[in-house]
């Protein structure tokens, strides 16, 4: 190989090396949170921001971003009333939906129009979504925006209910009572960035409005999220009978929802225990131990999310297991079981029973499972 030859071969070598590092920033990585029985799992942001409010990214961006990091369902909701950038960037609620519908339709990603209703507390910031037309909304006196919101069928939620209190704690002011009465509130938010308003949660829960979850995102969403190294912006988990925009509204409408943020999910137990158990495979779900010895079983999750279970019976008559399992994402982990008699012997079906702490039935409350299991258990 002469020097030409040479040069050519290491430059052709370093292209094709960019190349490949470059494929690789183009690439999605799904939330691995499994479908239920019925229902369609999608992930969804619905309160982001770009340059057409107080944001710092172009709205073509926040598609791409939503694409790359699993989002499957994206709303721009730039501020009505909080223009910022307007000395440059005239006004036009419109265009941030116009500006990334291009860039969502070739990604895929669900684009859904909407809006932020920006006072003052009491009354605060709500999210309007499936709208048609945002600049209905700029108007002076805020009840006159729900109502135009309502008229266009809009759907809307309470934001970061806790913001801007000192003590962060939100307050269900007359002002929110009227516009719930008025059905002007259909939905909250349970968690803002990383924050969780237990309170909001509870109010879903007893007011029946739905939970919803998102990134607040202002900044270029990878200045927040560390998203290559496990972390995850908050959003919500939607429970859909179709992947299309009437889809989604009809989880939303009928609060099949729930919330993802941290090592966190936050939803109703009829949704939460079958993401839990299609999320887990029993590996070895028929077990042999020989009187008062042990053996390992092994559970495999094939989610994102790591269950922290924690013993929550106590009856050991016939087997005694771990008192607390973390069950790692994507891995198997091993649960010791104890044999406890050797006198009541033979192949019995016997259940685990846990909390999973980190999935809040209620406010802060864990859910408890049953793992059921066959046990052969014999003599010594
Ligand atoms: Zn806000
Ligand atoms: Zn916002």
């Amino acid at each position: 190989m002469n020097r030409h030859q040479t040069v050519f071969l290491i430059s052709a070598i370093l292209l094709f090396a960019v190349i490949a590092s470059a494929q690789n920033l183009q690439a999605r990585k799904e939330i691995s949170i499994p479908d239920i029985p019925g229902y369609i799992t999608l992930i969804a942001d619905l309160h982001t921001h770009t340059v057409l409010s107080d944001g710092y990214v172009h709205p073509a961006i926040r598609p791409d971003e939503a694409w790359r990091e699993g989002v499957d369902v994206l709303s721009i909701t730039d501020h009505i009333e909080y223009q910022p950038h307007k000395e440059w960037i005239p006004t036009n609620h419109n265009l941030s939906y116009k500006l990334a519908k291009g860039k969502s339709d070739q990604l895929g990603v669900m684009l859904i129009k909407g809006s932020e209703v920006t006072r003052s507390l009491p009354l605060g910031h709500y999210n309007a979504i499936f709208l048609s037309d945002c600049d209905a909304l700029d108007v002076d006196d805020p009840m006159d925006a729900f109502k135009a919101a309502s008229e266009q069928g809009a759907f809307v939620f309470w934001n970061h209910p806790g913001w801007p209190r000192e003590d962060g704690i939100p307050v269900w002011e007359e002002v929110q009572e009227e516009l719930f009465q008025k059905g002007y509130m259909h939905g909250i938010e349970v968690v803002n960035t990383r924050k969780y308003y237990p309170l909001a949660h509870k109010w879903a829960l007893e007011k029946k409005i739905t939970m919803i979850g998102t990134s607040d995102i202002h900044m270029p969403i990878g200045m927040d999220y560390d998203h290559r190294h496990g972390d995850h912006r908050a959003v919500t988990i939607l429970f859909v009978t179709e992947r299309t925009p009437e889809g989604v509204r009809d989880a939303l409408d009928n609060r099949r929802t729930a919330v993802y943020h941290d090592d966190i999910l936050i939803g109703e137990d009829k949704y939460l225990k079958p993401v839990f158990m299609n999320s887990i495979e029993v590996v070895t779900p028929e077990i042999s131990i020989a009187g008062k010895g042990h053996t390992l079983l092994q559970i495999k999750n094939n989610s994102d999310v790591p269950y922290k279970l924690k013993r929550s019976s106590s009856d050991e008559t016939r087997i005694s297991y771990s008192d607390e399992i973390i069950l790692i994402p994507h891995r198997t982990v091993l649960v010791w079981i104890n044999g406890r008699s050797e006198t009541e012997l033979g192949r019995f079906e016997a259940n685990l029973e846990y909390v999973v702490e980190n999935l809040y039935v209620l406010p802060e409350t864990g859910m408890n499972v049953r793992i059921p299991i066959v046990v052969d258990h014999s003599a010594k």
